[in-house]
């Protein structure tokens, strides 16, 4: 890896950054705080929030094998996203590499600060290369981008070749494991100590059961963390939402038992999806969706819009021709989808049956 400055923006690395109220006061004992012009009236919600999320990021230090120091909290993983774009990819200049097909933010925050995307095609099974990926690198590289399991895909990257792509970079990798609590591969959170160019990102948007509170997490050295912490907005997360967070974390056995459920729902939706005249094929999934490609995606999905069933049409993504992208739902949900999609069967007998 180059040295955290040689990978950071001059402007970024020399910033002053904005001082607030709370981030000067570190005490604990006081009781009056006229310190931050705030009204002291309406209590819970005068106050600003913390703006470090101490209590937020002790409570997760419980679930993952990392300190403090090495959590980011932001509004949704799409502000770490573009968090990283903004500290290290110099516009008109930098690059960045990435899995295609996969997430689509990654493209957008590059094209939103004019930043050049080099998507590296995955193979016809999505796997990835890192031979193919460090090909496309070059010495202004300085985002790579992996997705595991991958968004719209929905398998797992090879853990061999994205250790050999973390060891081979000389910039940033940043793998997003939003969907990591639907595998059953562990994430690799648990190895962050041993690679200092190592972003990982994950979310309370998915197994966590909260996208409406915008709460995502990037672990990584400490360093690179305080990087991110200097140019966030200073109450990037608000109390609400840190509040929630925290709630959440004290029913953790809810999420493993909503992730127990749709684990075991997907096996059962997609062996059913795999039987209709209309699906062509049900790719493998270790997420909480699957990709499944049928005989006409823009039909069915239309089709399923007219039932009131919204899934997701990946028709013009790379290598998704014909794909739709299924998320699970509960039981009768799914059931709504099979039943729907067993109706438009019968009016649409396949010509190779
Ligand atoms: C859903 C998703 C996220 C989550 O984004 P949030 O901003 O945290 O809601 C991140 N990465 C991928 C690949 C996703 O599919």
């Amino acid at each position: 890896m180059k040295s955290l400055q040689a990978l950071t923006r001059p402007n970024v690395w020399n910033l002053k950054p904005y001082s607030s109220a709370r981030d000067e006061y570190h005490g604990s004992a006081a009781s009056i705080f006229l310190d931050a012009n705030e009204n002291p009236y309406n209590t819970p919600n005068n106050r600003y929030p913390d703006p470090m999320q101490h209590e937020l990021k002790r409570e997760l230090t419980h679930i993952k094998p990392v300190a403090p120091e090495q959590i980011f909290l932001g509004n949704g993983s799409d502000e770490a996203i573009d968090l990283l774009f903004r500290a290290f990819c110099e516009p008109q200049t930098d690059n960045v590499v990435a899995i295609d097909p996969t997430y689509g933010m990654y493209r957008v925050c590059a094209d939103l600060n004019n930043v050049e995307y080099r998507p590296v095609l995955l193979d016809d099974a999505f796997r990835c290369s890192a031979d193919r990926l460090l090909a496309a690198t070059d010495g202004h590289t300085k985002l790579l981008f992996l997705c595991s399991p991958n968004n719209p895909t929905g398998n797992e990257l090879s853990r061999q070749e994205v250790l050999r792509v973390i060891n081979a970079f000389d910039g940033i990798v940043v793998l997003d494991e939003a969907y990591n609590d639907f595998s059953d591969t562990p994430s690799l959170l648990a190895e962050l100590d041993s690679h200092p160019n190592l972003v990982v990102l994950q979310t309370f948007s998915k197994a966590y059961g909260c996208a409406g509170i915008r709460l995502g997490m990037a672990f990584a050295a400490a360093e690179i963390i305080a990087l991110l912490n200097k140019i966030k907005y200073p109450y990037n997360v608000n109390s609400l939402t840190q509040q929630r967070a925290v709630e959440m974390l004290h029913r953790y056995y809810e999420i493993e038992r909503w992730v127990k459920l749709l684990k075991e729902e997907r096996t059962s939706l997609m062996k059913r999806f795999a039987a209709l005249a209309c699906t062509a094929t049900v790719y493998p999934s270790d997420a909480n969706f699957f990709l499944a490609k049928v005989s006409d995606a823009v039909a069915i999905y239309a089709y399923l819009v007219s039932e009131g069933i919204i899934v997701r049409n990946r028709h013009t993504v790379s290598l998704c021709g014909n794909c739709l992208r299924i998320t699970v739902g509960t039981p009768s949900e799914n059931e709504g989808l099979i039943l729907a999609l067993q109706k438009y069967d019968e009016h649409h007998p396949t010509p190779s049956a």
